[in-house]
């Protein structure tokens, strides 16, 4: 598994609003689609409701001028009272228009999101080993997780806000316009200024908010880094170094948030700055127009309130603006990821196919094999390899030779560049992923348990077994005495990552998780850590165990425990220097296999 850093909750990139980038965007459509008829229904109502908003102003003319006992230009030509009662109606329309497409767009959000979220983690966990390999785990789930939530807010918000906007401006335009032409050019003389500052600001904010999000990601990994380590950092008594180290990059934190508080400060004060001015200008002038009759009061409020609207929408707009790219970011990396190819694995529940079942030959074929990151070091040259059914191979050799990789060469993990594995003669390829691996058991070097409880971990084998099966399997893989001794016997919890196991535990709970799988192939990557003697033995017997009837591949690192084996291979540098039984090879004056044993011995 990848280890490393990993980058907390790190920003989605921003792109250039390109006609590219937007086609890419439009996957999130793929998957507003099954709620296309809710999504539109919640446009409509965007409609209605920015319509009723910018009514409102217009009605509000109508009362005041009415109220004046001037005449009404408009529509309506009613009392102050009638105009009062249209108001609280469109006012109720408005709440109506608004919780509708508040809740419409709410669910069509939500569930589009969780669709694209299933797909995701659908996509994610059926990718080959190869794409973990290359990537911080920890960082592509947070990135998952990012840039999710940002789709998601475009499509439950910002496509909202900027259809309002849109419908704003238009309609706000056209009824200053409408009051007055020529008051119109003097406010909109100002909207450039506004827009101008509103750009220079929001790209620097943009660009402190960005670094303080990096920066809260750094210091989230020095929180992980150390409490995943603790026992180390404990060991090496550095909690003075680790707090330092969080403290360091807390103040950094600190120091670009202030900086970009300050940001915003300069530009919300700059922005009401303008803005006001602008209505002070307007409503000076207005009020000239006003002694010469030539607008009334009402017109001269509702042109107050359309501008207000209008200068804040276009204030509101390089925030989307900058929000439509991040979203367009994230959009194109979830993209990516639907794009890689995935393993073909089929559904749990498919029974086994009769035409797959194994009988446990293997045959490995001049195979070839370099990591398709490191293309240019080839790890496996040339290994060929013969093993019947039922027998026991062991792979000795020296670290780095290349044992683990053949192991994960026979799990399909990778596939090799040149020659063939063969199950049964057959070619692995033409065997269904699922159907193949679901006859193959591992029990890897560093047993990584889940959180869960000894019973969901044994179970894990075989999901949907029952308590009796699993029980089995405990026992044969000698973890039964110890699971009983447990207060909570089966129901105990193991702890992240099984750390409240003793090793051996752990070795045995794999163990019994192997055996409840009931494999036709085995692999084994023994462990290198010695046990004690008496622990050493329980596994040892529960290895014996399970390996009876199977055909099994062991990685051994312990020459004492392979001595039965029927054939043991001996691989240095990724070729096969010597193979056969124990006594053949310590037959043989001077081979690796007779060294390694003196090393061992000694
Ligand atoms: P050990 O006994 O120490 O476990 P091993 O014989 O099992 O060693 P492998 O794990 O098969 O050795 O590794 C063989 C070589 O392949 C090593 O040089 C290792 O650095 C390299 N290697 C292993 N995994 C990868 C990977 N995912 N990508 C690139 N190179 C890798």
């Amino acid at each position: 598994m990848a280890r490393g850093r990993q980058i907390v909750g790190e920003e989605s990139p921003k792109l250039k609003i390109s006609k590219e980038a937007l086609k890419e965007a439009l996957i999130i459509f793929r998957y507003l689609k099954p709620y296309r008829v809710i999504f539109i229904t919640g446009l409509v109502f965007i409609g209605l409701s920015s319509g009723t908003t910018m009514a409102f102003p217009y009605l509000l003319k109508q009362l005041i001028d009415s109220a004046h006992g001037e005449h009404t230009t408009g529509i309506l030509s009613l009392s102050p009272g009638g105009i009062a009662l249209v108001m609280i109606a469109v006012l109720a329309l408005q709440m109506v228009f608004s919780f509708l497409r508040i809740y419409l767009f709410t669910m069509v959000g939500e569930n589009a999101v969780a669709d694209m979220r299933k797909d995701i983690y659908r996509r994610l966990i059926m990718m080959p080993m190869e794409f973990f390999a290359q990537r911080r785990v920890g960082e592509l789930s947070s990135r998952i997780t990012a840039d999710i939530s940002q789709i998601q807010d475009a499509v439950t918000s910002v496509l909202a806000e900027v259809l309002r906007g849109l419908l704003t401006l238009i309609i706000g335009i056209g009824f200053i316009l409408f009051i007055s032409p020529r008051m119109t050019l003097l406010m909109l003389s100002v909207i450039p200024v506004i827009i101008v500052i509103a750009l220079v600001f929001s790209k620097r904010i943009r660009k402190l908010a960005k670094e303080g999000q990096d920066q809260l990601a750094d210091s989230g990994v020095v929180v992980q880094e150390s409490l995943q380590g603790i026992s180390n950092v404990k060991a090496f008594a550095n909690e003075w170094y680790e707090i330092k180290r969080y403290n360091s990059s807390i103040a950094n934190l600190v120091n670009l948030a202030v900086k970009n508080g300050r940001m915003r400060g300069f530009f919300v004060s700059f922005l009401l700055f303008s803005v006001f001015g602008a209505i002070v200008l307007v409503v000076w002038y207005g009020t000239g127009l006003m002694q010469r009759g030539l607008l009334s009061f009402g017109d001269l409020t509702a042109f107050v309130v359309y501008t207000a609207f209008v200068g804040g929408t276009m204030a509101g707009f390089a925030d989307l603006y900058s929000q439509l790219q991040k979203t367009l970011g994230a959009t194109q990396r979830v993209r990516e990821l639907l794009k890689e190819a995935t393993e073909e694995v089929a559904e749990v529940e498919t029974p086994l196919l009769r035409e797959y079942k194994l009988h446990g030959n293997i045959t490995m074929d001049h195979i070839q094999f370099s990591y398709p990151s490191r293309p240019l070091m080839q790890v496996v040259k040339d290994v060929s390899l013969e093993v019947k059914s039922g027998q026991q191979v062991a792979i000795v050799g020296p670290s780095g030779a290349g044992k683990s990789t053949l192991g994960a060469l026979l799990l399909r993990f990778y596939e090799p560049d040149k020659g063939e594995v063969r199950f049964d003669g057959k070619a692995a390829q033409g065997i269904p992923l699922t159907q193949l691996r679901k006859q193959m058991a591992m029990v890897p070097q560093d047993i990584l348990l889940f959180g869960g409880s000894i019973f969901e971990n044994i179970a894990y084998g075989k999901p949907g077994a029952t308590r009796r099966e699993v029980e089995d399997a405990a026992r044969q893989a000698n973890a039964w005495e110890f699971i009983k001794s447990f207060p909570e016997g089966f129901e105990t919890i193991v702890g992240e990552r099984g750390i409240k196991l003793s090793g051996g535990q752990r070795q045995r709970v794999a163990i019994a998780r192997a055996i409840l799988k009931d494999p036709v192939i085995l692999l084994l990557d023994e462990a290198t850590s010695s046990l004690d003697s008496e622990s050493e033995a329980l596994v040892q017997e529960a290895l014996n165990n399970l390996m009876r009837n199977r055909t099994s591949f062991v990685i051994a690192h312990r020459l004492s425990t392979i001595r039965n084996a029927d054939l043991i291979v001996v691989l240095e540098d990724g070729r096969i220097k010597e193979s056969g039984t124990h006594q053949q090879l310590m037959d043989i004056e001077d081979g690796l296999y007779k060294n390694l044993n003196r090393l061992q011995v000694n």
